[in-house]
């Protein structure tokens, strides 16, 4: 029935013998979007679907896919739902003579995957490959025609910061959101991405497990998976009490000029600075899910631009949000840091981290 995806009906055998940190093993079978059906005996839920790899250099789902099919397996565990696994962009997560293994967002043949899920009637990318418009529309298909109860879209930040969701509003409160990060972002509207597409049909929620590639965002992705497969939907699940979870908005992203070169800083060291170029704190990290008061100046600048800019929506609202206090950079609202990243490339091509403000 499909040909620009491959589909099994159950956890591949030979795959349960892959060794949890050897899942890179199983690249070379990734190399079209992959669903991995996990069927119970008796289902008398919906089933929920587990999404990752949407950007190929963000690997801790998948890892974490292979370490629960093995607990899958052996503790035969009995669900009264099935599970669907998606692993989307094993292409582009393979290394090539340009770059290493889980080394880009997404192939230099492919467009951004999270932006390719438009609604029936929504203008997509045009630039969208038709191989990319073709698998999305077949998973689509699948998940829908699934009726899902659950869309769980899973993915790594190239920064540090702690486990959160993305969710859309009308989904904060719900249980399962809580059970799973102590920080919650209400999402705005992102044509094209995962969490658009599929809010409207069931509970979506994009997870992010911590920095890409370290043992830390593993083990939170494997925690998580396990309370999403576990959950229980009946009256008589209740949230843990004790938790407590902290709601944010998204104000805006900081972008860095494009005409304006940057370095990193060492805040506690370094005080001369090249006239022109824009010195980001290398600890810009830390300011992801902290007040931007407690963080201090975001970087030091000295020149005739203004090195950064802040955007609301597309709207440019810098002189808002930033100033220049001599030539420390700050940031004068009261805002929390999202998403923040030293990844040099990251930056150039998406934005240096985005702010939000706490609500509820
Ligand atoms: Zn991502």
């Amino acid at each position: 029935m499909t040909s620009s995806i491959t589909y099994h009906k159950a956890i591949p055998e030979k795959w349960l013998n892959v060794e949890t940190l050897h899942a890179a093993q199983l690249l070379p079978e990734l190399q079209q979007p992959t669903i991995i059906q996990h069927p119970s005996k008796n289902p008398t839920q919906n089933p929920r679907w587990l999404i990752t790899l949407q950007h190929a250099n963000e690997s801790s789902g998948l890892y974490a896919f292979v370490d629960i099919w093995k607990k899958l397996h052996q503790q035969q565990i009995e669900l009264n739902h099935d599970l669907y696994f998606a692993i989307v962009n094993g292409y582009g997560a393979t290394s090539r003579a340009e770059y290493p293994m889980f080394g880009r967002r997404f192939a230099p043949d492919q467009i951004d995957w999270n932006r390719c899920w438009n609604k029936p009637g929504e203008t997509g990318r045009t630039d969208m490959p038709a191989l990319q418009k073709e698998q999305v529309t077949e998973l689509t298909q699948i998940i829908i025609q699934s009726q899902p109860q659950y869309v769980i879209d899973i993915h790594n930040t190239t920064g540090k910061n702690k486990p959160l969701a993305f969710v859309q509003e009308r989904y904060a409160h719900n249980t399962l959101t809580h059970n799973l990060v102590d920080h919650i972002i209400y999402s705005g509207p992102l044509p094209g991405s995962l969490l658009d597409r599929f809010s409207d049909i069931c509970e979506t929620i994009t997870i992010e497990c911590g920095k890409t590639g370290t043992l830390d965002s593993y083990i939170a992705c494997e925690k998580m998976i396990q309370t999403i497969i576990q959950h229980k939907t009946t009256n008589t699940n209740t949230t843990d009490s004790t938790k407590s979870p902290k709601f944010y908005q998204e104000l805006g992203r900081m972008v860095i000029a494009e005409t304006i070169d940057f370095s990193f800083y060492d805040a506690a060291k370094r005080r001369d600075i090249e006239r022109g170029k824009f010195f980001v704190r290398s600890d810009i990290e830390n300011l992801n899910q902290t007040a931007a008061a407690e963080f201090g100046s975001v970087g030091m600048y000295e020149g005739d631009e203004f090195p950064l800019r802040f955007l609301e929506h597309g709207i440019d609202k810098t002189a808002q949000y930033l100033q220049m206090n001599g030539n420390k950079l700050e940031i004068i609202k009261p805002a929390y840091g999202l998403l923040f990243t030293t990844n040099a490339h990251n930056i150039r091509v998406t934005e240096l981290g985005y702010l939000m403000e706490r609500v509820g």
